[in-house]
């Protein structure tokens, strides 16, 4: 393999989500560990769950629609057409939203026997027709309880961490939905359909967390689910700066340059929203915040990605300039200019524009030759010498329980982990020393390269005894990450 090139990582089944850890467990273990699908069981009873399930939905669809809940009818038959998929993680999912269902047309045929009784007008054939078609999604969850494993068998062993990643998003989103709804960008088009906008962001949380959960494209689609976020974010944050408002979640502009946010802080001394959402995020998923939610950080790795990167040249360069070079050293240096730099303008009495105007042209200005040089050393330049913000998130990320590991054991030192990582985390010493350096921002992908699987995350300090235990810490960081990132792509926070 040429140096120049980004080692590939080894050749895995794609629905294995995780290695095995060395030494706890084989492979005929990991077969009888339950993660398994139950195979293609598509009896009748199995075929009969989407027609039973759509009748359901459709239903209810049009009982929203006819009640004015547009959003809540196109989300009813959003979901029909989602459960196609045969992904494993809807059948639970799927026999609470018949359940849920059923009370609603209980209720619906209380309130309405309760009118017609006020008005004196019938009321026995309805409300046998409601108890029937409240009846007829009970039956169709018992269904979907019973013989849904033989529709919903597709994906099986992610079906945990995908309807994390679901539940997340919809814990995240339904708040906002129930109390601020103008905070969604469906709502603001056309109203009484954020509900749709929820739904969406959760089935996408839980679709990108089953591509990060597959070893043999984790890197790729974690490049392209972050640059398509990127893409998103400017591209409403260009609308908002032309006038349109609509594209606004706040209705105020807020610069998306990391030195901006940090001395926009300082300078107008109170934290504002972008510090707070990016400390909060910091706090709950560590440094991931640079590996898969920032805006800009997408760039840099894209570039740092080339396939023509020398990055022996870098290797060069670094030991003969370790200080120089380290990934903590410049970003310190432009910390300490930022916030010398925020704290002087205040004291001069500088207008916020001005402020604004300077840090917005000092990013912009550094920003393409911190490009060019992570496409030509493949390291993520920006990110690794100039960005603050990021020096932050990996300080602020160690109060996060997300932790990266080496079993020095199994690691046999050869060195794929320190060509694959972007950010000069991994080195020949770090490696030996069990624990990537301070700049590793939890991309995961040294833990996909590594051929012998000695990678592994950890939480709260604790590695996987077992390979199910290192699986779950696995599965509840992507599960994290990808609801995380399902909420900021829909809510695209300008
Ligand atoms: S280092 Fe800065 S630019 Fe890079 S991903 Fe982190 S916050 Fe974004
Ligand atoms: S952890 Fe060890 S075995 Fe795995 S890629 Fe890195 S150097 Fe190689
Ligand atoms: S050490 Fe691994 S997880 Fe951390 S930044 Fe490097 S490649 Fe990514």
């Amino acid at each position: 393999m040429s140096m120049s090139q980004p080692p590939q990582p080894p050749q895995l089944n794609a629905s294995d989500p995780l290695p095995p850890v060395p030494g706890a467990g084989n492979s005929a273990q990991n077969a009888s560990d339950g993660q398994t699908a139950p195979g293609p069981q598509a009896g009748r009873a199995a075929r009969a769950v989407p027609i039973l399930l759509n009748l359901c939905l459709v239903l209810f669809a049009a009982h929203c629609y006819r009640a004015g809940y547009t959003g809540l009818a196109a989300a009813s038959l959003l979901w029909g057409c989602a459960i196609l998929s045969r992904s494993a993680w809807m059948q639970p999912v799927s026999v609470l939203v018949l359940l849920g269902l059923s009370a609603e047309w209980f209720v619906t045929c209380g309130q309405i026997l309760q009118i017609r009784l006020l008005m004196d007008e019938p009321w026995l054939r309805l409300v046998i027709i409601l108890c029937a078609v409240a009846g007829l999604n009970q039956l169709a969850a018992l269904l979907v309880l019973r013989a849904g494993p033989g529709w919903f068998n597709k994906r099986y062993a992610l079906r945990h961490r995908q309807l994390a990643a679901f539940g997340l998003a919809l814990l995240l989103l339904l708040p906002v939905l129930v109390r601020a709804p103008h905070l969604l960008l469906f709502e603001r088009l056309v109203p009484g359909t954020g509900a749709l906008q929820v739904l969406l962001a959760a089935l996408w949380a839980a679709l990108v967390c089953g591509w990060l959960s597959d070893r043999k494209r984790a890197h790729a689609r974690r490049l392209l689910v972050w640059r398509l976020f990127s893409v998103v974010f400017f591209g409403q944050f260009l609308l908002s700066a032309a006038g349109y408002t609509l594209f606004s979640l706040t209705g105020s502009l807020h610069i998306p340059v990391p030195g901006v946010i940090v001395g926009g802080a300082l300078y107008r001394g109170e934290p504002g929203f972008m510090l707070l959402l990016f400390l909060a995020t910091v706090v709950l998923a560590g440094p991931a915040w640079c590996s898969h939610l920032c805006y800009l950080g997408s760039w840099d790795a894209a570039a740092a990605d080339s396939q023509k990167a020398h990055r022996h040249r870098l290797q060069h360069l670094r030991e003969r300039h370790p200080l120089a070079l380290h990934p903590l050293f410049f970003r310190l240096i432009m910390l300490g200019l930022t916030v010398l730099c925020a704290l002087l303008l205040k004291a001069l009495g500088a207008p916020l524009p001005l402020v604004l105007g300077l840090g917005v042209a000092l990013g912009l200005l550094l920003l393409p030759a911190a490009l060019l040089l992570s496409r030509r050393y493949g390291q993520a330049g920006y990110c690794t010498l100039v960005c603050p913000l990021g020096l932050l998130a990996c300080l602020a990320g160690r109060l996060s329980p997300w932790r990266l590991a080496i079993d020095r054991k199994a690691c046999t030192q050869c060195g794929t982990c320190t060509r694959v990582c972007r950010y000069a985390a991994l080195t020949g010493q770090t490696v030996r020393q069990g624990a990537p350096g301070l700049s590793c921002v939890l991309c995961r992908d040294c833990l996909q390269a590594c051929p012998h699987q000695a990678i592994a995350l950890t939480l709260a300090g604790r590695q996987g005894k077992t390979g199910a235990r290192t699986k779950a810490v696995d599965g509840a960081f992507v599960s994290l990450v990808s609801a995380l990132h399902a909420v900021f792509l829909f809510l695209a926070m300008v």
